[in-house]
């Protein structure tokens, strides 16, 4: 039984000294990827269910590495955000996009994009928008910024005065996989926030889920009530859009629609 438990202790050793290996390269890697031009964004549109156009698109980061091939931002943005990495990649991120998605945007579509928790503390993302509001000519008012509550609710005062800055700007506000994170929904009223965007595990089982359906309706009356606009992630099936159709849901985004795509890919 000695011999056993030594052995067990041996086995996870591998098997957090392959994950920290992992997290070390990972750590590594994003420090050179910009300057080895390794990085590439792509571009998912989000449906306005109403009138069937498209509404926006958000911007998502890929990360193709020399040494690791593909990494996922699932796995890679956390560790960016442990090292600072993030600012940078954000940074790139928004300039980027700017130069290569505004351009092809219809008059009226937005465009959305990611802003780490981690980063929203500090105030260098606001100082970063006014620079590609007078540098990149982005439009204010086009710009959509995606956010976790967590992020949020960590200092209610600060989110309300960074918030209040992007209001005044005219950049508009995204709760990111909304219902996952805290029951507390006494925010939604401090805060200026424009859309809810439900998170896509409630989506997933819409159709067997009751229990999903009864979160997905509440979402959708809440928000109204507040005037804010809901956007559901993660359609996958036609089923699924009917089921948020019928239950009035302003916006969806998900695989049914298209797959997140390279710049020269995309459909206005
Ligand atoms: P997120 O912000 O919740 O982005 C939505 C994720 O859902 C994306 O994964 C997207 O590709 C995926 N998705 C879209 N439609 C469907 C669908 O119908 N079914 C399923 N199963 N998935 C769908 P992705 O691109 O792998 O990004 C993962 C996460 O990484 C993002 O989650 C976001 O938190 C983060 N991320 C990606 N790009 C950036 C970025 O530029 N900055 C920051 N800070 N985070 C980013
Ligand atoms: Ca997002
Ligand atoms: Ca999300
Ligand atoms: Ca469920």
């Amino acid at each position: 039984a000695k011999a056993m438990g030594r052995g067990c202790y041996a086995f996870f050793d591998v098997e957090l000294d392959q994950r920290n290996h992992r997290l070390m390269q990972i750590k590594h890697g994003l420090r050179q990827a910009l300057a080895r031009d390794e990085m590439h964004l792509v571009y998912q549109p989000e449906i306005n269910l109403q009138t069937g156009q498209v509404f926006g698109f958000e911007v998502l980061m890929r990360w193709h590495s020399d040494e690791l091939g593909w990494v996922s931002p699932a796995e890679f943005i956390p560790v960016a955000e442990e090292s600072d990495s993030i600012a940078d990649l954000t940074r790139w991120m928004l300039i980027k996009a700017c130069r290569e998605l505004l351009p092809r945007l219809e008059t009226g579509m937005q465009m959305a994009v990611n802003i780490s928790p981690r980063q929203f503390g500090g105030d260098r993302w606001l100082a970063l928008i006014r620079q590609c509001i007078d540098e990149e000519g982005l439009d204010p008012t086009r710009l959509c910024i995606e956010i976790t509550e967590g992020a949020l609710i960590r200092d209610m005062d600060q989110a309300v005065v960074q918030l209040s800055e992007l209001r005044k700007l005219g950049v508009s506000v995204a709760i990111d996989d909304f219902g996952t994170g805290y029951s507390s929904l006494s925010y939604l009223k401090r805060l200026p926030i424009d859309y809810l965007k439900i998170d896509r595990t409630f989506v997933a089982d819409i159709e067997q889920d009751q229990d999903d359906q009864a979160i997905i309706r509440a979402i959708i009356n809440l928000a109204d009530s507040l005037g804010i606009s809901v956007i559901a992630e993660g359609v996958e099936s036609e089923a699924q859009l009917d089921f948020l159709k019928s239950l009035d849901c302003d916006i969806a985004q998900g695989y049914f629609f298209a797959h997140p795509q390279a710049i020269d890919k995309i459909k206005c």
